[in-house]
């Protein structure tokens, strides 16, 4: 089979980088658009149009109405008709949309993360969602961003939860993307994993056991260190491209089976996704230690362990048997493990994470 691995052009971290912005650009442009919601526009587009504007480049504002849905994205592709320069500024959500803008303009997208919580800034898909705020599908664009933009100032002095979330993302592309590897598993680009990408995803996983807490104290002070630096490097850089050239697993099902039962709707995708991670380990038959070591990380930086952590105080019977069913949809990555998936084994593992979590917290082990 054939091994694709795909990234964006260019990438650039630091704090203060927006300013420099126009110098980082790969071909020349002429009228650039930025689109971000109001609150996210306040803090970043002036030192943006200053940064395109001393290269000559006019500048435009859109506000994004928040929900990237598919009347959204004709919408502002209309408003941004003519732009040879897309810069999409904030979360997931904005991010997708101005992706999604830039398939219909054929221009250049830059990427501008306001958080570290997300694999968005630098995939190369965009998540739709419906008028209600349910999925709805996936656009898949042929190319990544063309750059990648991120001011470690800007994502320190955010929400650390937003942080934190990010870094369970980024756990989980290790375990996922490790599964993938040594299944022959085909990533989002219908191809297999490469060694490069399985590389990436590694030491995704060891950048943030290592600078994971002393990186959320210095959030908790929205200050930026070298160990901040790093781990949004992982939560954005590495997670980003290790997920998608590498490929998924179960944990990333188990969080699309999560958020069918209600009252997960609170807890981020990352939290999620953390509880995903913990069932992948056990229904892959790892040793308690790896397990139990995990919990201790999570636990350690402000992660939920437990389904209760997240909203599930007592999961009912027929809860338990939704997720687990909505884990094992045909076209879930969980069915890139090695070994065949039944909702019955989801079930039986979610609840035996959930159980040794709780044993851990109680102090009962
Ligand atoms: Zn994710």
């Amino acid at each position: 089979m054939t091994r694709t691995f795909n990234a964006p052009r260019a990438y650039v971290q630091g704090r203060d980088v927006l300013a420099s912005i126009g110098t980082h650009i790969g071909e020349p442009g002429e009228q650039a658009v930025v689109i971000g919601d109001a609150t996210v526009l306040e803090i970043v587009a002036d030192p943006i149009t200053d940064g395109l504007e001393a290269n000559e480049i006019t500048v435009d504002q859109i506000e994004f109405a928040g929900t990237c849905t598919s009347s959204e994205v004709e919408r502002l592709a209309a408003a941004a008709a003519g732009a040879d320069i897309v810069v999409g500024v904030g979360g997931g959500r904005s991010l997708d949309a101005a992706k999604a803008v830039r398939t219909r303009l054929d221009s250049q997208l830059v990427t501008v993360p306001t958080i570290a919580s997300t694999d968005a800034p630098t995939s190369s898909l965009s998540v739709l969602y419906t008028e209600d705020d349910e999925f709805d599908e996936f656009e898949f664009h042929e190319v990544n961003p063309d750059l990648v933009l991120v001011d470690t100032g800007v994502i320190a002095s955010g929400p650390t939860r937003h942080f934190r979330s990010g870094m369970a993302d980024a756990i989980a592309t290790w375990f996922e993307a490790d599964t993938a590897y040594r299944a022959g598993a085909t990533n989002v680009f219908g191809g297999q994993s490469t060694r490069t990408a399985h590389a990436i995803a590694e030491t995704c996983y060891t950048t943030v056991r290592e600078h994971g807490r002393s990186a959320v104290a210095a959030v908790e002070r929205d200050a930026v260190t070298e160990s901040v630096e790093a781990v949004v490097e992982a939560n954005t850089l590495m997670s980003g491209i290790g997920f998608e050239s590498g490929g998924l697993a179960a944990a990333h099902s188990v969080h699309d089976g999560l958020t069918s039962v209600e009252a997960t709707h609170d807890a981020t995708h990352g939290e999620k996704v953390n509880i995903g991670t913990l069932t992948q380990l056990v229904l892959e038959g790892r040793e308690t230690d790896a397990i139990h070591d995990l919990i201790e990380f999570s636990l350690a930086v402000g992660l939920p362990v437990s389904l209760a952590d997240i909203g599930l105080t007592e999961p009912s019977k027929s809860e338990l048997q939704t997720i687990a069913e909505a884990t094992c949809e045909p076209f879930e990555t969980i069915h890139n493990e090695p070994f065949e998936v039944t909702p019955q084994a989801v079930r039986d593992a979610l609840v035996t994470a959930d159980r040794l979590a709780r044993e851990y917290t109680d102090g009962t082990d």
